[in-house]
């Protein structure tokens, strides 16, 4: 074990953490190890609460918010924000939800350290797709089900999701949408539109890894009033595609099953 490698933190630094989809649990020992070494942390709306216990309490907090429709620091003052500190000598933490390179604009901050002269360094985290299916009981592909997964952005430009549709239709793949709650209709709408069955199966999980995770199964037929009628609310990933099936045999958590104590 290599525990005892130094943080090399002479001079300031930007750490960019992947705080994974929710459970603590989830965090990496770099992630764990980094957090405990903090001057500053600045965090995204999607940190669960129970991450955040690893910052000592003498470290200081900067909630840069980025919720729909409510983004609390601007990106380019977010940005600013992480050079200024760096500059002050200071250990960073940018810490975002899931993987910090995936949708979570974690290159564009990077970028803007590169181009300041900030020294950084970047640490993975587990990516919404990948804890919040293992926490709900979908594999992304099976050998009977899926050979291909596509993670995409359900993200809502001018009201209506943006996305290549006929790559999303093919069969034996598993598609994951991010961000995707709020054009849901609209997505199950257009994939049938597009040549998918009426009847592919879909889940939505709202909190995944959380103690309010929930899921709903549907088909592209039915979801999006099953979602309506079930009031979910974000965070909530989208899986589509016949490994849903696996939910009923493979779900694990929270079905009160004897776990191992923490
Ligand atoms: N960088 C993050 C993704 C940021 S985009 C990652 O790698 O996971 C934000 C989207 O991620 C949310 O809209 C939702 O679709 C998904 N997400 C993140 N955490 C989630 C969770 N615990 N449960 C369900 N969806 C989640």
């Amino acid at each position: 074990m290599t525990t005892d490698t130094p943080l090399l933190s002479s001079g300031g630094r930007v750490y960019l953490v992947g705080a994974g989809p929710g459970d603590p649990e989830l965090l990496t020992l770099r992630a764990v190890r980094v957090l405990q070494k903090a001057d500053v942390v600045v965090y995204d709306n999607l940190v669960s609460p129970g991450v955040l216990d690893f910052v000592p309490a003498t470290s200081e907090r900067i909630y840069a918010g980025k919720r729909r429709n409510e983004h609390t620091l601007r990106q380019e003052q977010i940005n600013s924000l992480l050079v200024k500190l760096a500059r002050e000598g200071k250990q960073v933490v940018r810490l975002k939800g899931g993987d910090p390179f995936i949708f979570g604009r974690g290159g564009e901050e990077l970028q803007t350290m590169a181009a300041a002269g900030v020294t950084f360094e970047v640490v993975p985290g587990i990516t919404a797709a990948s804890g919040v299916s293992c926490y709900a009981g979908i594999p992304l592909t099976h050998r009977s089900y899926a050979q291909r997964c596509l993670f995409v952005t359900g993200h809502l430009k001018d009201g209506t999701a943006d996305l290549d549709w006929p790559s999303l239709v093919r069969l034996n793949q598993t598609v994951v949408i991010y961000m995707g709650l709020n054009g849901l209709p609209d997505i199950c709408r257009q994939l049938v539109a597009h040549g998918a069955s009426p009847d592919l199966p879909i889940a939505v999980v709202q909190d995944g890894s959380l103690p309010t995770q929930k899921v709903v199964t549907g088909t592209l037929s039915n979801m999006a009033e099953k979602v309506a009628r079930a009031g979910l609310e974000s965070p909530c990933l989208t899986i589509i595609g016949d490994v849903v099936r696996l939910h009923g045999e493979l779900a694990w958590f929270q079905t009160g099953m004897p776990a191992l104590a923490p």
